[in-house]
Formats: structure tokens, sequence, C-alpha cells
């Protein structure tokens, strides 16, 4: 009793110090598990930016437009990524045969039909991951681990709470819309067009490299500060979305390059992450070790909300993710009532008395 008197004498002589300005370990970490899906989704809208960017050239370069064409062909070809929030966690089946490959027009999306718990509210689940242990205990599932709504073992399931959607749009291009008038204005125009997508292409590659850089430094944040071993999750997602283009490829998609792009990326991640392990390791390690400090992570988060093209579409689905998990906090929220214990009760009176007086 005098110990805890003592104890809570003793903290409350510190002087208070602005909680919001720092940032937990557990914040921290909660901060990377948070941006694994939208890191994984923004590369493969990346990727998917750069291929339409380059068709597009390939087709100027082999097609003669009519002048009275061109203003509609002078265009830039963009592919955004729509977020869709849903009002309410969901447990879906990822299986190759729980879900299906839609074709619209010349593109293939994947749809998961089998919604395996449509509202769950499983409790401590982390959402948009895959691979997920906590989903044993969802609903859905039977005491062998296998969903009684799919048949699937609850490894292919994940728990989310929004979807993605990739949708064309043409951008006009304006610094050269007034050119189009005479013949030779027109060559010119489609020239600087050209190297207007080319630029594009160009930026596009320096937001990927940034991306996989700023992954590469949350891991290994991850790695240094996990009191369990630490197995590299940030890049779970992309080899997700790796298997997932595979499946598109194989119902047609013209997806080659998206898929040895996000290949690099994780390829790129692994090397990265084996030489640091390796660094760490080494009798230099603790000179050269160069894992960011705690202040430093929303730093790296805020330099992707910076990025030209994938910052907003980052910061939207980072707002989806707490917007779920705020509403499902509300969900779960119990009442803790005071100790009904009459000891305790007056114990905890007694303590609070000494430190008062
Ligand atoms: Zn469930
Ligand atoms: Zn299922
Ligand atoms: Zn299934």
């Amino acid at each position: 009793m005098e110990q805890t008197v003592n104890l809570i004498k003793r903290i409350s002589q510190f002087a208070p110090h602005p909680v919001t300005e720092t940032l937990s370990l557990n914040e921290a970490r909660r901060l990377i598990h948070e941006i694994a899906r939208p890191i994984a989704e923004i590369a493969r809208n990346i990727q998917t930016n750069i291929t339409v960017l380059n068709e597009k050239i390939t087709k100027l370069n082999t097609t003669k437009y009519s002048i009275a064409d061109l203003s509609k062909k002078l265009r830039i070809p963009t592919v955004d990524l729509k977020c869709v929030y849903l009002p309410y966690p969901r447990t879906v089946c990822t299986a190759n045969t729980c879900r299906r490959c839609i074709k619209f027009e010349d593109q293939v999306k994947i749809d998961y039909n089998t919604h395996c718990h449509e509202h769950c509210y499983l409790q401590g689940v982390a959402q948009n991951v895959v691979n997920n242990s906590a989903l044993q205990k969802c609903g859905a599932m039977n005491q062998q681990g296998k969903c009684t709504h799919c048949r699937c073992r609850w490894n292919m399931h994940m728990h989310i709470s929004y979807e993605t959607e990739q949708v064309r749009v043409e951008v006009i291009d304006k610094s050269i819309e007034a050119q189009i008038k005479t013949k030779e204005g027109a060559a010119a125009a489609t020239r600087r067009h050209k190297q207007n997508l080319e630029k594009r292409i160009y930026d596009l590659h320096q937001e990927q490299a940034a991306l996989t850089s700023v992954c590469v430094k949350l891991s290994k944040f991850l790695h240094k500060n996990s009191i369990i071993p630490y197995n590299d999750d940030l890049i779970k997602y992309v080899e997700y979305l790796v298997r997932e283009e595979k499946e598109k490829r194989s119902a047609d998609a013209d997806n080659q390059n998206i898929i040895h792009e996000l290949e690099n990326m994780v390829n790129t991640y692994q090397e990265q992450m084996k030489i640091y392990k390796e660094m760490l390791n080494s009798p230099a390690g603790k000179q050269v070790d160069d894992t960011p400090q705690i202040e430093e992570i929303p730093k790296l988060v805020n330099r992707l909300y910076n990025l030209r093209f994938s910052g907003a579409p980052l910061e939207k689905q980072i707002h989806l993710i707490r917007q779920s998990n705020n509403a499902a906090a509300h969900y779960y929220e119990t009442v803790c009532k005071p100790p009904s214990n009459k000891t305790l009760l007056s114990k905890v009176a007694l303590v609070y008395k000494k430190v008062i007086c």
C-alpha cells in the first residue's frame, strides 16, 4: 500500500507533456499496419497507369489521325483508384474458386462475390490483411477452421472494410489544345503530347521508387520494434495482388508489365531487408544501423500523402480504414462497472485519500 501511494505521488509530481505530439510504439505499429493495403493498391495503380500511358504512346506512333480526330485523341489516359467504403466489416473468401473474374470492355476485374460473413464484428481482427489467424474465430468458421459458407479453410479468408475499383478516365492535355488547328501545328502538338506522356511515366516511376523506399523504412522500424519475430507483413498484400493479377492474366488481361513491376517491388524490398538484417547482425551493426526513429514514422507516412498522383487516393484509403475502425469500436463498446467487491473499493478509496492529503 505504502509503495502504491509513493508511486502515485511521484507520478503526480512530473510536469505534464503533450501526449498528442508523441506517437507511442503501439500507435506507430498500428499506423504501419494500416498502411499496408493502401501501399499495395497504390503500387498496382501506378503500374496500371504506366501501362495505359505506354499503350497510348505506341498507338500514337503507329496511327495517323486527321486534324479533326486529333483533338479527341491527344488526351492523357488515366486510371483513377476509386475506394468504396463498406458500412460494416465483411469476411470474404479469396480462394480462386470463390471469386470471379468479370470482363468489362477491355478490362478484367476480380469480384469477391463469396461473402462468408456479411456483417463480421469479430473483435481484435486486423482488417485488409491476408492470412489472418484471428479469422479462425469468425462466426463463419467451424471448430476445424473450415468455413461453413464456402467450405474453404480460414486462411483463404480476408476481413475487409473497403473495396477498390480502377476507373479509366481521360484528361484533356491543355498545353496542346490550341495548337491543333493547322497541319504543322498538329504535328507539333502530337510531339508535345508524347513528351507529356513520357514525363508522366517518369514521374510515376519516381512515385513507385518513393513507395518502395518508404515501405522498406517502415519495415525496418517494425522489425526492430516487434515483440514477436516480425515476418515482413508489409509486403504481403503486394504479393497477394500479384496472385490476383496472375488470375486476371489467365482470363486474358494484358497485364504482364503490372505483374512484372509488382514482382520487382517485392524483390527490391526483400533484397533491402536481407541486407539490413545481415547488417544488424554484423559486428559493425550498431554504427551503421539506419532504422528510422519513432518520430520519423509520421513524416514517412506524410511523404506518401504528398505524392502528386498517389497521395490523395492513399490518404482516402487510410481515412476509410479509420472510419471503419471507429465504427467497429463503437459497436464493440462495453460498459465497465466499478468493482462490486467492497474491500477492494475501500482500498481504492484509501489510496486516493492518501494521495490527495
Ligand atoms: Zn465473422
Ligand atoms: Zn468462406
Ligand atoms: Zn471459399
